[in-house]
């Protein structure tokens, strides 16, 4: 079969169940963009043909709803936290470089953040103020954004603009 590099084949969409841990970490990260960027779909998981060995059958990437997606397939894990920094990191790229702006922000400091090593409990870490006495400080677990961040709840029914981008 053919395959290059400059005409990517289209993505399949990946089924519920197919890998549980990316899917339970996709969940915290869908909560997180949703109390963010209220105005998106959830994020999806979409899967293209390995093209190396080590890529095995296929690789996996974080999509919007239509497939697009950026950035590295996300790697295999056995543990949930690993799933999450890696699910979390994948749609940071995804995010970013579809919509031309840092996410997620730090509303305390106006800055994009940074997923954290935290074995146990991976988080959104942001690099802090410039000011003496503003550093740098983990702003929320990922998945728990809603702790730190007021969703505009009167308009959540209804979107302005329902269709993806
Ligand atoms: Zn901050």
């Amino acid at each position: 079969m053919h395959r290059s590099p400059f005409h990517p084949p289209e993505p399949r969409f990946v089924t519920a169940g197919e890998h549980p841990l990316w899917d339970e970490a996709l969940t915290a990260v869908n909560r997180d963009l949703a109390v963010t960027l209220p105005e998106r779909q959830p994020l999806c998981l979409v899967a293209y043909p390995g093209f190396e060995e080590d890529d095995g059958p296929e690789r996996v990437h974080v999509a919007f709803a239509d497939g697009y997606s950026h950035g590295n397939s996300l790697w295999p894990t056995a543990s949930a936290a690993g799933a999450l920094r890696a699910v979390a990191e994948a749609a940071q790229e995804t995010v970013s470089e579809r919509l031309w702006q840092a996410w997620p922000v730090c509303t305390l400091h106006g800055l994009g953040m940074h997923v954290t090593e935290d074995p146990g409990r991976p988080s959104w870490w942001c690099a802090g103020g410039s000011r003496p006495g503003d550093p740098a400080h983990v702003r929320a677990a990922i998945g728990e954004m809603d702790t730190v961040h007021r969703p505009r709840r009167p308009n959540r029914k209804r979107r302005k603009d329902g269709r993806p981008r």
